[in-house]
């Protein structure tokens, strides 16, 4: 039970809907293709995370939904990303991925204040549903809170983990607990007060699978955990192709096209996975011809 998750269940008598996931491995994976810091990987790995659940959690009946997220702030880290699909599948990028500061912050001054974007869409068809909430600091857990009640108007607890050891990301995951309109702000105090006694999420994940986690942190609160064949692994994973790394050089003028001919070619690489595309001088030609 070591393989990266989304689960669903639903507490309280049906007061609650209850999401969570287990991301270690694909926080990991970040951390490994980015090569980033331990602060980057906190903020990044709690982004990705956000990013995953929120697609799920923000899914009406669109079965290939995605979230981006877009952390703008003033803090060391520059510009976070993370895009998270209903599928599973999340990549990210940092800007600033081992700054020189970073060693005594927590990921809410690493990103600093600012703002958040989130886009959401169906990829290729429809226009992406963009909306846009200040940032506060206050850590990506509690902008992600802010930004379901603002934009959404969904009233939820967001909680999200990353636990870095010497050797790599040791744990990683969040839950997203989501009350109702029906719901009263009795049944919403509780759960308030059990998120506020339970022990961190990472270091329980660290020890426990994500099932046992949720279990825990609710306990006392009716949770139910919906059939696992509704899981959703989730991973690392880049939509990236050599067509996609070849559009954007279109945007260039001719005499920069001209260029990169005249040095017979050239080089895009992924900024989410670091995949190289090595365009020739003949590819850039065609791109000529086409625009
Ligand atoms: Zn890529």
């Amino acid at each position: 039970m070591n393989d990266d998750r989304l689960i669903q269940g639903m507490a309280g008598n049906g007061d609650f809907r209850i999401l969570a996931a287990q991301t270690t491995n694909t926080v990991e994976t970040a951390r490994e293709i980015l090569d980033l810091s331990p602060v980057a990987t906190d903020a990044l790995g709690r982004a990705l995370t956000g990013s995953l659940l929120l697609a799920r959690l923000l899914d009406k009946q669109l079965r290939n939904q995605y979230v981006s997220l877009r952390f703008e702030g003033d803090g060391p880290l520059g510009v976070v990303i993370a895009e998270g699909t209903v599928a599973g599948t999340a990549r990210g990028f940092v800007d600033n991925r081992v700054p020189e500061d970073g060693m005594s912050l927590d990921v809410g001054r690493a990103i600093g204040r600012g703002m958040l974007t989130v886009i959401r869409g169906t990829p290729p068809a429809g226009k992406p549903y963009t909306s846009q909430v200040t940032l506060h600091g206050s850590g990506v857990a509690q902008e992600l809170t802010q930004y379901l009640h603002r934009s959404e108007q969904i009233s939820s607890a967001v909680l999200l983990g990353v636990l870095n050891r010497r050797d790599g990301v040791a744990a990683a995951g969040g839950i997203v607990i989501q009350a109702f309109p029906h719901t009263t702000q009795e049944a919403i105090a509780a759960v308030e007060q059990r998120i506020k006694e339970a022990p961190p999420l990472s270091t329980l994940i660290e020890k426990i699978p994500i099932e046992d986690v949720v279990a825990q942190v609710l306990a006392g609160m009716d949770y139910k955990q919906i059939d696992a064949s509704f899981n959703v692994p989730l991973s690392y994973t880049c939509s990236c192709s050599r067509e996609r790394a070849l559009a954007p050089l279109a945007l260039f003028g001719a005499t920069d096209l001209q260029d990169m001919i005249d040095q017979g070619g050239t080089e895009v690489v992924c900024q989410f996975c670091g995949r190289r595309y090595l365009f020739s001088a003949n590819d850039i030609a065609s791109l000529e011809k086409r625009s």
